[in-house]
């Protein structure tokens, strides 16, 4: 399979002096097309610190992370703000939603720049895409009057407006209760199926045992891997029993 992101060696420290620590310890990890991934590991293990380096979110201190083998660290802001928009998707915990715009204006708002001659074009695109993520009919309302999934699927709406290549998911499912999580699984999965890769943080073994390759980080460094045949449905069981032997 194609590589899609590597990072080779990636270090990234925070503080100076004697309050200097690395963060990300030459860590080396691929992304290939089309993969399901998560990254699991104790809070400050550096999880998101290695999702925000891959994305290019982040500069890193050293190594080396190339999109499609394009070195990120030699592409100027503007190049990379591109890259991110037209290949790259994000979702966080909770999607940054604005709260006097309604939800498909939320959904459309970062697409719309530099592109406002297109708003017909990309209007339909939301719309199209709150049809197939099951939220079509809050297009007008406010954000407010919105559940907390619901949200979560307008924060995938505008992940996917850019077509992109990779979502990159930083517990997208940790501020939901276990109905909407497994919802947003279930729409995650099936975004995967149709051939966009995923790479996500969490905490929540039955999030990660949906993925293939589960990546376990401890103090800057992946000091594990688990990999699993594509799920396609039925009891999670023994896929968590993997993941919660490796845990202890
Ligand atoms: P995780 O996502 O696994 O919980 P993070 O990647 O967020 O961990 O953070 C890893 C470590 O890096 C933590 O100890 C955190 O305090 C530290 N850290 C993260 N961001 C910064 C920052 N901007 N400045 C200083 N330290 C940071
Ligand atoms: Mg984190």
């Amino acid at each position: 399979m194609k590589k899609i992101i590597s990072g080779e060696n990636i270090t990234k420290q925070y503080g100076t002096g004697e309050e200097q620590r690395k963060v990300l310890d030459e860590v080396s990890v691929d992304i290939h097309e089309g993969e399901f991934v998560s990254v699991m590991g104790p809070s400050g293990s550096g999880k998101s610190t290695l999702l925000f380096a891959l994305s290019g979110m982040d500069r890193i201190d050293w190594g080396l992370v190339t999109f499609e083998g394009r070195d990120l660290g030699i592409l100027e802001e503007d190049e990379l703000a591109d890259l991110r928009r037209t290949e790259m998707g994000f979702v966080f915990q909770q999607p940054t939603l604005m709260k006097n715009l309604n939800i498909l204006d939320n959904i459309i708002l970062p697409s719309m720049r530099g592109n406002r001659r297109k708003v017909a074009a990309i209007t339909d695109k939301a719309q199209q895409l709150m049809q197939k993520v099951g939220i079509a009919e809050l297009a007008k309302r406010d954000i407010t009057e919105a559940s907390g999934g619901q949200l979560q699927r307008a924060g995938i709406c505008r992940a996917l407006m850019g077509s992109p290549r990779i979502i990159f998911g930083d517990e997208p499912t940790g501020a939901l209760n276990l109905k909407a999580a497994e919802e947003i699984m279930d729409l995650l999965s099936g975004i995967n199926e149709e051939g966009t890769a995923i790479m996500l943080v969490t905490h929540d073994a039955t999030v990660a045992a949906r993925t293939q390759r589960i990546m376990f980080m401890c103090d800057g460094r992946i000091v594990d891997e688990i990999r699993l045949p594509k799920y396609s449905g039925g009891t999670l069981e023994p896929r968590m029993n993997l993941i919660t032997a490796k845990m202890r």
